[in-house]
């Protein structure tokens, strides 16, 4: 089983399982960019169908930090990283 080390921010603390965050500085960032990207690539909303799900998210842990993306079905992606944590 792969061991890792605590994050110096204590964002990432692993023991028996991975937990990511996503604040709600990230969240809004992520919202605002929802509605821009929908506009210009997705203005039928419906494509999505009823469960939705077409958002991936992305957690890059490194020594420094954790870098954080959202990513679209349709591949485009934002950059949600909170650098200022780092
Ligand atoms: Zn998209």
């Amino acid at each position: 089983m792969a061991q890792f080390r605590k994050a110096e921010s204590g964002k990432t603390a692993i023991n028996n399982g991975l937990t990511f965050t996503v604040d709600e500085a990230q969240l809004a960032k992520l919202s605002q960019w929802l509605q821009e990207h929908d506009k210009k690539n997705h203005p039928n909303k419906q494509e999505w169908g009823a469960i939705r799900g077409r958002l991936k998210y992305l957690f890059t842990p490194t020594g420094i930090g954790t870098v954080v993306s959202a990513k679209c079905a349709c591949g485009e992606e934002v950059d949600l990283t909170d650098y200022d944590s780092w």
